[in-house]
């Protein structure tokens, strides 16, 4: 199968399994997206959203971050982890903003990378959530999805953002980037991935490795047959079925 026919596939099937597929960030504007989309590197959308609640009450333009103690900023973050370091991004990249965009946030990549702790991951995510662009995010759940399903073969996220933008119409960059978050957190995790149950395993060469004959050790090892159905000799049989099938 060509790899643009799987990815068509695989969308196809992960928009049925999420219909509602969208960033989980709480956000009005581009600004509040920006600093909440820093936030969130390394935390939870959910303890993002507990604290950006008040944060942008507090805090509403990009002068008033800018402008802002470091210790009071650092203080309005800091049940967030690394808060010392991304309230001193938040500042820095609010005074760029200030400088040199009017206080506006950029709705180009080239212009949001420029800005202090903003990389293309950020970057692509505020394009195609806070300004409607095609964009497409490569974190830590698109990466290991992308890799298992065989659409890339890097591990570096530049490069898997390439492969992927290759392979998958512009349109569908900014829900790919939800599908395959959505998918990898509660299917595809990184330890323990719920292959026997997963929709788009016909399509994954990850299943096709590990459920190959001879690998029953290795998925034993790997605790992926899911609890109901971990009888030594059943799982193993309906494993070399699905993998036969796949040949
Ligand atoms: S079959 Fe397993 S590894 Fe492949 S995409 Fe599904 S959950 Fe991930």
């Amino acid at each position: 199968m060509d790899p643009e026919d799987k990815a068509r596939k695989v969308l196809d099937i992960l928009e049925k399994e999420f219909p509602d597929a969208r960033t989980a960030l709480e956000f009005k504007n581009p600004l509040e997206l920006l600093i909440a989309t820093i936030l969130s590197a390394q935390a939870t959308d959910k303890l993002v959203n507990k604290v950006s609640g008040a944060l942008f009450k507090k805090y509403r333009t990009a002068s008033d971050y800018a402008e802002a103690g470091l210790e009071g900023l650092e203080k309005d973050i800091s049940s967030i982890n690394f808060y010392r370091n991304k309230a001193k991004n938040i500042k820095a990249c609010c005074g760029k903003l200030v400088s040199e965009f009017g206080g506006k946030v950029p709705d180009t990549l080239e212009a949001l990378v420029s800005l202090p702790g903003v990389g293309r991951k950020t970057a692509n995510i505020v394009l195609g959530n806070a300004f409607g662009r095609n964009a497409l995010a490569v974190d830590t759940h698109v990466k290991r999805v992308a890799g298992r399903l065989g659409l890339t073969s890097s591990d570096d996220p530049d490069r898997i953002e390439a492969d992927l933008t290759a392979i998958i119409p512009p349109e569908r960059w900014t829900k790919t980037t939800h599908l395959f978050i959505l998918h990898g957190r509660k299917t595809c995790k990184a330890v323990n991935p719920d292959c026997p149950n997963c929709p788009i395993q016909a399509y994954s060469v990850y299943f096709r490795e590990v459920y190959s004959k001879g690998n029953a050790q290795r998925r034993g090892r790997a605790g992926l047959m899911p609890r109901s159905r971990r009888g030594p000799g059943l799982a193993f049989d309906e494993a070399r079925v699905i993998a036969a099938g796949l040949q």
